[in-house]
């Protein structure tokens, strides 16, 4: 394992809690300027980033302290309550876009000119905008479900200010004031898309799902490299926990072998599974290719 890789997570998240203090302040400012409503309740939205950016950091500690009596499997399932929490507050952000959206288009107002709090939304926007870049590159280099979400919950605020924007312009430039609206109810749609895939993830997470059927064919081709060796397989099991990869495995081999020949094989197995990705933890169990009772176990339950 290089350092890289042994660094912790965690100084992705202090990232994302530098940029929530630093939005906060530049909108708390604005608010202080203008004396402007609309900028604090944009500033007290930011707030809503601190904290789940703080819970993306207490995950991310928890999930990288090493296995203990309590947790024999470890601490990485955590990483699902941060992405779920993310994966809501996206969804709770999307009905407050909508429901404002609906509002205007139900009683249109004419559009109050925004000055100061635009620039300052569209600042705030690219900050966010670099740090969820970083963080969905460093998510997708560390298989990080926690950074995704938190890189996906900033680029929400993205694509709300984007079309905050946007609706602005088609009204500033069609004279239709229920562009405006739709634009938000848009960006709304875009948002639960993105909050409901997070959701959806988590809970799969949260129930043990399997390693995506690429990872899976990946373990079988490397499993089906001993059988010249007389060595076969059944019962491939596999789950994701967060970062880690857990593989199960039963390994067929000739009864006539002895016990350190049969390990030593094991040995080779594992190692060549847990080649195929970072943080893999591999389970085998040695069973004698010709005995019946050796094909009676492959379920969860026996027969
Ligand atoms: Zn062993
Ligand atoms: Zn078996």
């Amino acid at each position: 394992m290089s350092t890289g890789e042994a660094r912790s997570l965690a100084r992705f998240a202090w990232l994302s809690i530098a940029a929530a203090i630093a939005t906060i302040g530049l909108k708390t400012t604005a608010w202080h300027i203008t004396g402007s409503v609309g900028l604090l309740s944009d500033a007290l939205e930011s707030i809503v980033n601190l904290v789940a950016a703080v819970v993306a950091l207490l995950a991310l500690r928890v999930a990288e302290s090493p296995a203990d009596e309590e947790h024999a499997h470890g601490h990485e399932k955590v990483e699902y309550f941060s992405s779920g929490l993310e994966g809501a507050l996206i969804l709770a952000a999307a009905a407050a876009i909508a429901f404002a959206a609906m509002q205007r288009l139900l009683h249109p107002a004419p559009i109050e000119a925004l000055g100061l709090g635009l620039v300052v939304n569209v600042a705030a926007s690219i900050i966010n905008l670099v740090v969820a870049r970083v963080l969905l590159g460093a998510a997708k280099r560390y298989r990080s479900i926690v950074l995704e979400a938190d890189g996906h919950h900033l680029m929400t605020d993205v694509w709300t200010s984007a079309g905050v924007v946007a609706g602005l312009g088609l009204v500033h430039f069609t004279g239709l004031a229920w562009l405006d609206p739709i634009v938000a109810i848009g960006v709304a749609c875009n948002i639960v898309v993105t909050g409901v895939r997070l959701l959806k993830r988590s809970g799969s997470g949260l129930l043990d799902a399997s390693l995506p059927a690429e990872s899976v064919v990946a373990i079988e081709h490397a499993l089906a490299a001993f059988r010249p060796d007389g060595v076969a397989y059944h019962a491939l099991k596999t789950r994701q926990a967060g970062t880690r990869t857990f593989v199960s495995v039963h390994l067929l081999m000739p009864g006539s072998w002895t016990v350190k020949r049969g390990h030593d094989m094991a040995e080779r197995v594992e190692a060549a599974i847990r080649e195929l990705a970072p943080k893999t933890t591999v389970f085998t169990h040695l069973e004698p290719i010709e005995d019946p009772a050796s094909y009676e176990d492959q379920g969860l339950d026996r027969k």
